[in-house]
């Protein structure tokens, strides 16, 4: 028979714990700091000194103790739950785990006052096998490539949960020094499971720490630092797509060019300060305008582009006029006597198109003309006035 010594577990888990509060702290929290790395410190730390309450409350006259570690060791479980509710971009409950870990510690108390240490374990063993089993529901719905990077923890939970729960109903059946009780339930084993537990949730939430800052390097990379809008790269990148996605539907899509007019004199006369300004009220004004299916890109300097599809021509005109009335309203060069404003070159797949590049060409060469013809305008295809 399985005979885990409990005061060699605890001191294990002590120590395991410290270790990966020490390595998760250091290696991700650190690189990090989201939200969820901070949860999952909480719990780590929580483990920890429960760990080190049980291990003290073995000495003499101080084993109340133990019963606060097993309110630790919920409120440990409860900061899971919040981690994985925070990873789903759900808020943080904080008061279920005040409520919880003085519950459990109040149960445990009360009942090591009166020699029976029954209620207090079966109160903490609950508690542990509810929150780890609502961490578990919460990372299960997760998004399916993030599920790849939760997917062991969510499945050690979920086993954790039932063996926590299994054993809170056997030490209220059986009692807490039934022999069956003892082999199948004793303090050893639980120890080992909530070691296997903390070590798979911390290797798996490294691993999704690491996952979540990925992406968000990722795309800050596709995005333009000034303006927030799409980067020429990325926006090539999702234009092509959307616009083989309307030669499919055989629906009309338009490219406007944009480029601020005379924007170097703007710099020169109010300073680069209040020229980048302008730049991101003119980004703020494309975003403003056009519709959620519509993409916008920093093209160049001061040069912007837009894909609208399902839209023609004389549409997309309609857009960069009201473009140019909402740069006029919110603009940083409101109340100077001066205005910023921005000639648009536009071409659409109405007869036919070659792709994106020749879309780009021919809405250019309208930009061109626009600029020719005085600026503050709008042109069609190759050299129509709008
Ligand atoms: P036009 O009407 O012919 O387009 O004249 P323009 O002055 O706008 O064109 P030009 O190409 O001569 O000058 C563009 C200016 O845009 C020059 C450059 O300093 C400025 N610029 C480009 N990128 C940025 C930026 O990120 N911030 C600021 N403040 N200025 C920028
Ligand atoms: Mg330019
Ligand atoms: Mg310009």
């Amino acid at each position: 028979m399985l005979q885990l010594d409990t005061m060699t577990m605890m001191v294990v888990l002590a120590a395991v714990s410290f270790a990966k509060l020490l390595i998760f702290y250091l290696d991700s929290y650190r690189r990090t700091r989201t939200d969820v790395a901070r949860w999952w410190c909480a719990s780590v730390a929580c483990f920890c000194a429960a760990s080190v309450c049980y291990t003290i409350g073995q000495a003499e006259g101080v084993s109340w103790l133990m019963s606060v570690g097993s309110g630790v060791m919920a409120v440990a479980a409860g900061c899971m739950w919040i981690g994985a509710r925070r990873m789903r971009g759900r808020p943080a409950l904080v008061w279920p785990l005040f409520v919880v870990g003085a519950l459990t510690t109040v149960v445990s108390l009360a009942g090591r006052s009166v020699g029976d240490t029954a209620p207090g374990q079966a109160a903490w063993l609950t508690a542990m096998g509810v929150a780890i089993a609502a961490a578990a529901v919460e990372l299960r719905v997760r998004h399916s490539s993030q599920w790849r990077d939760v997917r062991s923890f969510a499945i050690m939970a979920a086993l954790a949960a039932g063996y926590f729960l299994a054993r809170a109903v056997g030490v209220l059946l059986l009692g807490p020094r039934d022999p069956l009780f003892l082999s199948l339930f004793g303090n050893g084993v639980s120890f080992l499971v909530a070691i296997l537990l903390l070590v798979s949730a911390t290797s798996s939430m490294t691993a999704l720490n690491n996952a979540q800052r990925t992406a968000q390097l990722r795309e800050q990379a596709t995005l333009d630092g000034l303006t927030g809008l799409l980067n020429r790269t990325r926006f090539i990148e999702q234009a092509e797509a959307l616009l083989r996605r309307s030669r499919d539907s055989n629906t009309v899509c338009s490219v406007v060019m944009a480029d601020l007019d005379r924007f170097k004199a703007i710099n020169d006369e109010f300073g680069h300060i209040t020229g980048d300004a302008v730049l991101q009220a003119f980004g703020d004004a494309c975003r403003m305008t056009v519709r959620t299916s519509d993409l916008v890109g920093r093209y160049g300097g001061e040069e912007f582009i837009m894909l609208l599809p399902s839209s023609t021509a004389s549409e997309a005109v309609r857009v960069a006029d009201r473009i140019n009335v909402v740069l006029a309203e919110t603009g940083p060069l409101r109340g100077t006597g001066r205005m910023a404003t921005a000639s648009f070159g536009i071409a659409d797949t109405s007869g036919g198109c070659a792709g994106l590049t020749d879309l780009i060409a021919r809405a250019d060469r309208a930009l061109y003309a626009a600029k020719d013809q005085g600026r503050n305008r709008t042109m069609i295809g190759d050299g129509q006035a709008a």
